[in-house]
Protein backbone atom coordinates (compact mmCIF):
# COMPACT_ATOMS: atom_id res chain seq x y z
CA UNK A 1 0.00 0.00 0.00
CA UNK A 2 1.08 3.16 -1.19
CA UNK A 3 1.41 6.06 1.60
CA UNK A 4 -1.04 8.27 0.08
CA UNK A 5 -3.43 5.18 0.06
CA UNK A 6 -2.54 3.91 3.19
CA UNK A 7 -3.23 7.80 4.30
CA UNK A 8 -6.64 7.49 2.37
CA UNK A 9 -7.92 4.33 4.10
CA UNK A 10 -7.25 6.15 7.85
CA UNK A 11 -9.20 8.89 6.22
CA UNK A 12 -12.07 7.00 5.49
CA UNK A 13 -12.13 4.69 8.51
CA UNK A 14 -11.86 7.58 10.85
CA UNK A 15 -15.25 8.94 9.28
CA UNK A 16 -16.94 5.54 8.21
CA UNK A 17 -16.41 3.79 11.68
CA UNK A 18 -15.06 -0.07 10.00
CA UNK A 19 -18.67 -2.19 8.97
CA UNK A 20 -18.90 -5.96 10.36
CA UNK A 21 -16.90 -7.84 6.90
CA UNK A 22 -20.07 -10.80 7.07
CA UNK A 23 -22.95 -8.32 7.08
CA UNK A 24 -21.97 -4.97 6.43
CA UNK A 25 -24.87 -3.72 9.12
CA UNK A 26 -22.90 -3.45 12.82
CA UNK A 27 -19.69 -2.27 13.52
CA UNK A 28 -17.49 -4.90 15.12
CA UNK A 29 -16.29 -4.09 18.93
CA UNK A 30 -12.59 -2.07 17.89
CA UNK A 31 -9.88 -4.39 16.39
CA UNK A 32 -12.65 -7.50 15.41
CA UNK A 33 -13.64 -7.52 11.68
CA UNK A 34 -16.78 -9.11 12.58
CA UNK A 35 -19.53 -7.79 14.77
CA UNK A 36 -21.15 -9.43 17.96
CA UNK A 37 -24.30 -10.84 16.37
CA UNK A 38 -22.14 -12.43 13.21
CA UNK A 39 -19.64 -14.00 16.14
CA UNK A 40 -22.54 -15.73 16.99
CA UNK A 41 -24.62 -16.43 13.95
CA UNK A 42 -21.72 -18.40 11.53
CA UNK A 43 -22.48 -21.55 11.02
CA UNK A 44 -19.56 -23.31 12.83
CA UNK A 45 -19.41 -27.14 11.95
CA UNK A 46 -17.89 -28.14 15.32
CA UNK A 47 -15.88 -30.81 13.40
CA UNK A 48 -13.06 -30.44 15.01
CA UNK A 49 -14.46 -32.08 18.26
CA UNK A 50 -15.05 -35.45 16.54
CA UNK A 51 -12.50 -37.40 14.65
CA UNK A 52 -15.10 -38.98 11.99
CA UNK A 53 -17.33 -35.92 10.73
CA UNK A 54 -18.26 -34.82 7.54
CA UNK A 55 -15.22 -33.18 6.17
CA UNK A 56 -13.20 -36.84 6.57
CA UNK A 57 -15.92 -38.59 5.70
CA UNK A 58 -15.47 -37.10 1.99
CA UNK A 59 -12.01 -37.87 1.67
CA UNK A 60 -13.14 -42.01 2.36
CA UNK A 61 -11.46 -44.02 0.04
CA UNK A 62 -9.26 -41.93 -1.72
CA UNK A 63 -6.91 -40.41 0.58
CA UNK A 64 -5.86 -41.46 4.21
CA UNK A 65 -6.00 -38.18 6.48
CA UNK A 66 -5.84 -38.40 10.55
CA UNK A 67 -8.21 -35.14 10.96
CA UNK A 68 -10.15 -32.70 9.16
CA UNK A 69 -12.43 -30.50 10.06
CA UNK A 70 -13.25 -26.78 8.93
CA UNK A 71 -14.82 -23.73 11.05
CA UNK A 72 -17.56 -22.89 9.29
CA UNK A 73 -20.06 -24.44 6.30
CA UNK A 74 -20.22 -22.30 3.59
CA UNK A 75 -24.00 -21.46 2.35
CA UNK A 76 -24.34 -19.83 -1.26
CA UNK A 77 -25.90 -16.04 -0.39
CA UNK A 78 -24.54 -16.51 3.24
CA UNK A 79 -22.39 -14.52 5.74
CA UNK A 80 -19.35 -16.71 5.11
CA UNK A 81 -19.72 -16.60 1.45
CA UNK A 82 -19.27 -12.69 2.16
CA UNK A 83 -16.55 -13.57 4.07
CA UNK A 84 -14.55 -15.53 1.44
CA UNK A 85 -15.31 -13.40 -0.92
CA UNK A 86 -13.83 -10.06 0.57
CA UNK A 87 -10.68 -12.17 1.58
CA UNK A 88 -10.56 -13.23 -1.66
CA UNK A 89 -11.24 -10.54 -3.87
CA UNK A 90 -11.26 -7.52 -2.17
CA UNK A 91 -7.87 -7.50 -0.50
CA UNK A 92 -9.22 -8.04 2.60
CA UNK A 93 -6.18 -10.20 4.27
CA UNK A 94 -7.31 -9.54 7.63
CA UNK A 95 -10.11 -11.66 7.28
CA UNK A 96 -7.98 -14.91 6.70
CA UNK A 97 -5.54 -13.83 9.71
CA UNK A 98 -8.06 -13.29 12.19
CA UNK A 99 -10.01 -16.35 11.35
CA UNK A 100 -7.08 -18.42 11.57
CA UNK A 101 -6.47 -17.26 14.86
CA UNK A 102 -10.12 -18.08 16.03
CA UNK A 103 -9.51 -21.66 14.63
CA UNK A 104 -6.01 -22.34 15.52
CA UNK A 105 -7.19 -21.18 19.01
CA UNK A 106 -10.03 -23.76 18.72
CA UNK A 107 -8.08 -26.44 17.07
CA UNK A 108 -5.12 -26.00 20.02
CA UNK A 109 -7.64 -27.57 22.71
CA UNK A 110 -8.30 -30.39 20.70
CA UNK A 111 -6.88 -33.20 21.74
CA UNK A 112 -6.78 -34.64 17.78
CA UNK A 113 -4.47 -31.66 16.44
CA UNK A 114 -2.56 -31.46 19.25
CA UNK A 115 0.58 -34.20 17.28
CA UNK A 116 0.55 -31.85 14.56
CA UNK A 117 4.09 -30.55 13.66
CA UNK A 118 3.96 -28.32 10.77
CA UNK A 119 1.35 -25.97 9.10
CA UNK A 120 1.36 -25.65 5.21
CA UNK A 121 -1.15 -23.76 2.83
CA UNK A 122 -2.24 -24.64 -0.73
CA UNK A 123 -0.31 -22.98 -3.20
CA UNK A 124 -1.51 -20.75 -5.50
CA UNK A 125 -0.32 -20.44 -8.89
CA UNK A 126 2.60 -17.83 -8.87
CA UNK A 127 0.77 -15.83 -11.79
CA UNK A 128 -2.22 -15.78 -9.75
CA UNK A 129 -0.58 -15.05 -5.88
CA UNK A 130 1.10 -11.78 -8.18
CA UNK A 131 -1.86 -10.41 -9.64
CA UNK A 132 -3.89 -10.57 -6.30
CA UNK A 133 -1.37 -9.55 -3.92
CA UNK A 134 -1.11 -12.92 -1.24
CA UNK A 135 -2.48 -16.23 -1.21
CA UNK A 136 -5.36 -16.27 0.89
CA UNK A 137 -4.74 -19.84 2.52
CA UNK A 138 -1.91 -18.69 3.72
CA UNK A 139 -2.90 -16.11 5.90
CA UNK A 140 -5.11 -18.14 7.35
CA UNK A 141 -2.72 -20.92 8.05
CA UNK A 142 -0.52 -17.98 9.04
CA UNK A 143 -3.46 -17.03 11.89
CA UNK A 144 -4.01 -20.15 13.02
CA UNK A 145 0.05 -21.03 13.17
CA UNK A 146 0.28 -18.34 15.62
CA UNK A 147 -2.40 -19.42 17.86
CA UNK A 148 -1.72 -23.08 17.91
CA UNK A 149 1.83 -22.03 18.90
CA UNK A 150 3.07 -24.60 15.69
CA UNK A 151 5.51 -23.61 12.70
CA UNK A 152 4.35 -22.96 8.62
CA UNK A 153 6.20 -23.20 5.98
CA UNK A 154 4.40 -20.76 3.08
CA UNK A 155 6.07 -22.51 -0.12
CA UNK A 156 6.75 -25.97 1.05
CA UNK A 157 4.25 -26.94 -2.33
CA UNK A 158 4.14 -25.35 -5.56
CA UNK A 159 1.77 -24.89 -8.22
CA UNK A 160 3.19 -25.32 -11.39
CA UNK A 161 0.16 -24.68 -13.93
CA UNK A 162 -2.67 -22.80 -14.00
CA UNK A 163 -5.80 -25.77 -13.76
CA UNK A 164 -8.06 -25.63 -16.46
CA UNK A 165 -11.53 -24.77 -16.07
CA UNK A 166 -12.83 -27.88 -14.49
CA UNK A 167 -16.98 -27.03 -14.01
CA UNK A 168 -17.91 -29.92 -16.65
CA UNK A 169 -15.72 -32.49 -15.58
CA UNK A 170 -16.00 -35.74 -13.74
CA UNK A 171 -14.22 -36.19 -10.28
CA UNK A 172 -11.52 -38.14 -11.34
CA UNK A 173 -10.90 -36.22 -14.66
CA UNK A 174 -10.62 -33.36 -11.97
CA UNK A 175 -8.22 -34.81 -10.23
CA UNK A 176 -6.10 -35.87 -12.51
CA UNK A 177 -6.34 -32.65 -13.71
CA UNK A 178 -5.23 -30.64 -10.36
CA UNK A 179 -2.79 -33.81 -9.73
CA UNK A 180 0.10 -32.89 -11.93
CA UNK A 181 0.25 -29.37 -11.34
CA UNK A 182 1.37 -29.63 -7.51
CA UNK A 183 5.02 -30.34 -6.79
CA UNK A 184 6.52 -30.82 -3.43
CA UNK A 185 8.99 -27.84 -3.23
CA UNK A 186 11.22 -29.06 0.05
CA UNK A 187 10.83 -32.83 1.00
CA UNK A 188 13.33 -32.71 3.72
CA UNK A 189 11.32 -29.95 5.53
CA UNK A 190 8.24 -31.88 5.74
CA UNK A 191 10.06 -35.19 6.14
CA UNK A 192 8.54 -37.36 9.37
CA UNK A 193 6.32 -34.64 10.08
CA UNK A 194 2.79 -34.29 10.62
CA UNK A 195 1.26 -31.95 8.65
CA UNK A 196 -1.94 -29.75 8.68
CA UNK A 197 -3.04 -28.97 5.13
CA UNK A 198 -4.49 -25.92 5.02
CA UNK A 199 -7.12 -24.30 2.08
CA UNK A 200 -9.94 -21.86 2.30
CA UNK A 201 -13.15 -23.82 0.76
CA UNK A 202 -13.13 -27.51 0.87
CA UNK A 203 -15.58 -28.96 -2.69
CA UNK A 204 -14.92 -31.51 -3.60
CA UNK A 205 -11.68 -31.95 -2.09
CA UNK A 206 -9.82 -32.51 -5.13
CA UNK A 207 -7.11 -29.83 -4.81
CA UNK A 208 -6.79 -31.05 -1.22
CA UNK A 209 -6.20 -34.78 -2.25
CA UNK A 210 -3.82 -33.71 -4.59
CA UNK A 211 -1.71 -31.71 -2.58
CA UNK A 212 -2.28 -34.50 0.06
CA UNK A 213 -1.07 -37.11 -2.36
CA UNK A 214 2.14 -35.32 -2.85
CA UNK A 215 3.02 -34.64 1.01
CA UNK A 216 2.17 -38.37 1.79
CA UNK A 217 4.65 -39.49 -0.98
CA UNK A 218 7.41 -38.24 1.91
CA UNK A 219 8.71 -40.92 3.97
CA UNK A 220 7.18 -40.73 7.84
CA UNK A 221 4.63 -38.16 6.66
CA UNK A 222 1.08 -37.95 8.63
CA UNK A 223 -1.54 -35.80 6.97
CA UNK A 224 -4.66 -34.10 8.41
CA UNK A 225 -6.91 -31.11 6.90
CA UNK A 226 -8.05 -27.69 7.71
CA UNK A 227 -10.31 -25.29 6.11
CA UNK A 228 -12.00 -21.86 6.58
CA UNK A 229 -15.28 -23.40 5.03
CA UNK A 230 -16.62 -26.47 3.86
CA UNK A 231 -19.64 -26.68 0.71
CA UNK A 232 -21.84 -29.25 -0.62
CA UNK A 233 -21.15 -29.68 -3.94
ZN1 LIG B 1 -22.07 -8.72 11.38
Amino acid sequence: MTPFISYLNDLVSLLYPNLCMACSDHAPAHGEIICLRCQHKLPKTNFHLEKENPFTERFWGRISIENGAALYHFIKGGRVQELIHRLKYLGKREIGIRLGQWYGAQLKQSEQFKAIDLLVPVPLHPRKERLRGYNQSALFAMGMAEAMGKPWMKNALIRKAFTETQTHKSRTERLENVLEVFAVNDSKALQDKHILLVDDVMTTGATLEACGMRILEIPGTKLSMATIAIADF
